[in-house]
């Protein structure tokens, strides 16, 4: 009988078992899909080093409604869902005020700070180097105007927090990458991030770690969470703690057990193209809002926000003009799906991830809500639970906010 069950195997809840495991407790995950298949499978695969202020809303009400009506395709917005997403979505508007966001910002840059170590472990634990590029990526612009801004932005961002970037103008950009078309004002190269060439993968090569240490992952669903005497049954094993690491999932799954979990669900598609256009590392086009990633699969153009809880797009709209702009500077070649990935990023209205136990029932935890940065985040937070989880409560400080 395992003592501790992971509900979910995407990033972070691998990550959570292997935490756990190495601090000596038998554990198993459960999840109904394979390893890293999900939400973990389809994002840009940045481990975001660079990422040291959490994805606020704009505050000024025009920007709110540019956003809303698709100005920089950041956002679509299916309004039929829009009611049943205001009162998470208006808590995350709250908490995106200057002076909310600057008490957040403090942990989660610390959080942010120990990523590029927790993954550097992992990768090299479980023979994934070749999976890694440690040379950043481009945030490229297409105007002059928005460029000066975003350099603006950057200097702010070094000054405050020793981020270090480079930037390249148009000849800088043509030289580093000779496959562009077309024009761009330029570029910042953000050089601290790694990117990964296939997400999904890392997620199974940490999860095939974690077996080899004597870990088991099991099929089965987490819906089937019951009390057992003073511990859990769940797929058929009997364990002392469990932990809900369900992503996206999680809030149906505690519903169950009569905590509301207000999440805003911002969905992204992706689709990969078979042209290998020789793009040496991913680029997000800033005016744009969509972030193109050299994959094992061909290149990646993934999405920002969809906030909608109708059926997935099949032509979604943020995609298509993504697409349109890619060719425009690319060799693209034919789509390589049928249909684009879609996903959805656990947002949280406090901005960080919710990382604690339970208030109502002994021996579960909680660890989800990752939102935009799940990817990079799920092994620093992992590590802090399975602390926590050992009695230091303090590992999980400024974590636990909102949970009742
Ligand atoms: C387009 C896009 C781009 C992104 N880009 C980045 C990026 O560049 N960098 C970054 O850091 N983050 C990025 N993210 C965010 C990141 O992908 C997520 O935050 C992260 O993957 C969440 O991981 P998770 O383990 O919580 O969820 P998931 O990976 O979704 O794992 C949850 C698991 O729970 C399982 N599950 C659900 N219900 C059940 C059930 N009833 N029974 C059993 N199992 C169940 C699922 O099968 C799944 O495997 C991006 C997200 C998107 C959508």
């Amino acid at each position: 009988m395992a003592e501790v069950a992971v509900l979910g195997a995407g990033m972070v809840g691998i990550a959570t078992a292997l935490a756990v495991q190495a601090r000596g407790h038998d554990c198993v995950v459960i999840d109904r899909a394979p390893v890293g298949s999900q939400t973990s499978y389809g994002n840009a695969g940045i481990i975001q080093a660079e990422a040291v202020e959490p994805y606020a809303l704009p505050m000024s009400p025009l920007a709110l409604l540019a956003m809303a009506f698709g100005a920089k395709n950041a956002l679509d917005l299916h309004w039929p869902s829009l009611p049943r997403q205001v009162p998470a979505l208006s808590a995350y508007w709250r908490n995106s005020l200057p002076s909310a966001l600057g008490k957040v910002i403090p942990l989660w840059r610390q959080l942010v700070s120990e990523a590029l170590e927790c993954h550097g472990a992992l990768i090299a634990a479980s023979g994934a180097d070749g999976l890694i590029r440690r040379d950043g990526y481009w945030e490229a612009h297409a105007t002059e105007a928005g460029f000066a801004t975003a350099i603006r932005n950057a200097e702010r961002r070094r000054q405050l927090y020793g981020l270090d970037f480079a930037i390249a103008d148009p000849a800088g950009l043509s030289r580093a990458e000779p496959a562009l078309r077309g024009s761009l004002a330029g570029a910042i190269h953000w050089t601290s991030p790694w990117t990964c060439r296939s997400p999904g993968e890392l997620v199974g090569a940490y999860g095939k770690l974690f077996e080899a240490k004597g870990g088991h992952i099991v099929s089965g669903d987490a819906h089937t969470l019951t009390r057992a005497g003073a511990g859990w049954q769940v797929a058929g094993e009997d364990v002392e703690r469990v932990v809900v690491a369900l992503g996206p999932w999680s809030p149906s799954l505690l519903a169950t057990l009569g905590y509301h979990v207000p999440m805003v669900r911002k969905r992204g598609y992706h689709r990969h193209y078979e042209g290998d256009p020789g793009l040496s590392r991913p680029m997000l086009l800033a005016d744009h809002s969509v972030v193109l990633s050299p994959m094992r699969q061909g290149l990646r153009i993934a999405t920002a926000a969809e906030l909608s809880d109708a059926a997935p797009q099949v032509h979604p709209r943020q995609l298509a003009r993504g697409e349109a702009v890619g060719r425009a500077l690319l060799d693209l070649g034919p789509p390589v799906e049928p249909v684009p990935w879609s996903g959805t990023r656990p947002c949280l209205p406090g901005m960080l991830p919710l990382v604690c136990a339970a208030p109502r029932h002994p021996g579960l935890w909680l660890h989800f809500g990752h939102g935009h940065q799940g990817f990079t985040l799920g092994p620093v937070t992992a590590e802090r639970l399975a602390r926590a989880m050992d009695g230091d409560r303090a590992a999980i400080h400024g974590l636990d906010r909102g949970m009742r």
